[in-house]
């Protein structure tokens, strides 16, 4: 078994136990396990050879019973339809735990974005785009940015959903550039709902927040954008990582110097640190660990070496259930997924909000929303998990499948 299709399974075994936490019935249970709607698309594209190359897409819809479907788009070599219904799910949970009206969705293209042109990347966005035009629409499903999509490829979903329908249909994605629609903020919005959590999490641990040390793994727009936040709260950065290596300096690390150097450049030839082992990342001694790439990083295999005090989960699943364990025995907080990278979604909800109203938000208004957003969810989460004696995931989890369960059961079942 490929550790892609893992996730779905290790998706489906959080949900499992959780569930006994939960009065629900098992019909429903059934129900909340399986994904709406799976599309599954081949994706022809004229390449700059002259050739046709064929990729393949997915677009998942988990659950809609809150709102419409929400979710990102991943362009990467290693998507299999197991990963997206996985991020799917989660998906789900996020939208319900932050209260914001959206069911859940993920989509993905098995492809390197990185080795193909910027005209094949369009042109393959475009197909996508035409292939998915029944199943999207800002009542439908509103797709957004992930790993390997930003800001350029949701207006180019935007610009063909938009010559499709005959106007601009701005709430058909969120994550776009700001002269298209996109709302102040949402670029780092990921990041800055994670350090909103973090901070929570520092409070209720009574850990002072000066001189902490911290690592992040991942430097796209989660991982750079939670360094550079966390940098200049003046926390210490001391080692980062992405697919190019690791790097690590115990005085600290600048990541907008660093971003200035990536220009040129990979993450592993930054000349101010020196280079460490990917392997041995998590190992680190630190106090706060930021996994920001993608998912099944922190394992029972490494889990017992992490030092940190806190986990602060800016990545979707990037712990697997048998790390949980080991973490709790090892006191070490986690801020789970669906609780700390809900800020992304959060701020598309604004965005949604906004491009719906015709009528734009200040950054200040975007972030002072998301803090609040983001602080509430933290300590419902803190405190049911308190009042449950169970652990942050298991109280998140528990929190966001029974307000979609309740959604359900109000709704009834059709016919
Ligand atoms: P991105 O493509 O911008 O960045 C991904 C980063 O991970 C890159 O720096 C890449 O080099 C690095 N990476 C890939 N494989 C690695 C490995 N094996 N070791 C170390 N680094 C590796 O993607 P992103 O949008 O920053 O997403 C990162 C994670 O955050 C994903 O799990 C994504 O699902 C999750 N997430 C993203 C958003 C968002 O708004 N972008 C929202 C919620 C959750």
């Amino acid at each position: 078994m490929s550790t892609k299709q893992n996730v779905w399974e290790m998706t489906l075994e959080r949900l499992d136990s959780t569930m006994s936490v939960l009065d629900l019935k098992p019909g429903v249970i059934k129900y909340l396990r399986e994904p709406r709607r799976i599309l599954e698309v081949s994706l022809p594209v004229k390449m700059d050879s002259g050739d046709i190359d064929i990729f393949k897409g997915y677009r998942v819809q988990h659950n809609t019973n809150r709102g419409p479907a929400k979710g990102g788009i991943r362009y990467h070599q290693d998507v299999t339809l197991d990963e997206i219904k996985a991020l799917a799910m989660l998906m789900t949970w996020k939208c319900s735990l932050v209260n914001i009206p959206f069911g859940g969705a993920k989509g993905g293209i098995i492809v390197d974005p990185l080795k193909i042109s910027k005209r094949e990347l369009e042109n393959l966005t475009r197909r996508y785009t035409y292939e998915l035009l029944p199943f999207i629409g800002p009542e439908k499903d509103i797709p957004a940015p992930d790993v390997g999509t930003n800001a350029q490829i949701m207006a180019w979903i935007m610009d063909t959903y938009s010559i499709a329908k005959g106007y601009m249909v701005p709430g058909v994605v969120t994550g776009k550039p700001i002269t298209l629609g996109g709302s102040q903020g949402r670029e780092e919005a990921t990041s800055r709902g994670a350090v909103y959590t973090l901070l929570s999490a520092l409070k209720v641990l009574e850990i002072d927040a000066s001189n902490l040390t911290v690592t992040v793994q991942g430097f796209g727009n989660v991982g750079s954008n939670a360094a550079k936040i966390m940098y200049d709260l003046g926390f210490k950065i001391i080692a980062l990582s992405d697919v190019s290596g690791a790097i690590l300096n115990r005085n600290g690390i600048d990541p907008y110097k660093l971003s200035d150097y990536m220009k040129d450049s990979t993450l592993a030839e930054y000349p101010e640190a020196e280079k460490a082992d990917p392997g041995k990342f998590f190992e680190t001694k630190c106090d706060i660990i930021v996994p920001a790439a993608l998912e099944n990083q922190i394992t029972a295999k490494n889990a017992a070496h992490i030092k940190a005090k806190i986990i602060a989960e800016g990545a979707n699943a990037p712990t697997t259930p048998d790390a949980d364990p080991i973490l709790k025995d090892n006191n070490i907080f986690v801020i789970p997924d669906i609780l700390c990278n809900s800020g992304g979604v959060t701020v598309s909800y604004f965005e949604w909000v906004q491009g719906n109203d015709a009528y734009f938000w200040s950054k200040r208004k975007v972030n002072l929303q998301l803090r609040d957003i983001m602080e509430k969810a933290f300590y419902e989460v803190y405190e049911f998990s308190n009042k449950r004696k169970l652990g942050m995931r298991s109280a998140a989890l528990a929190l966001a499948v029974a307000r979609v369960a309740e959604a359900m059961k109000i709704r009834g079942i059709y016919p």
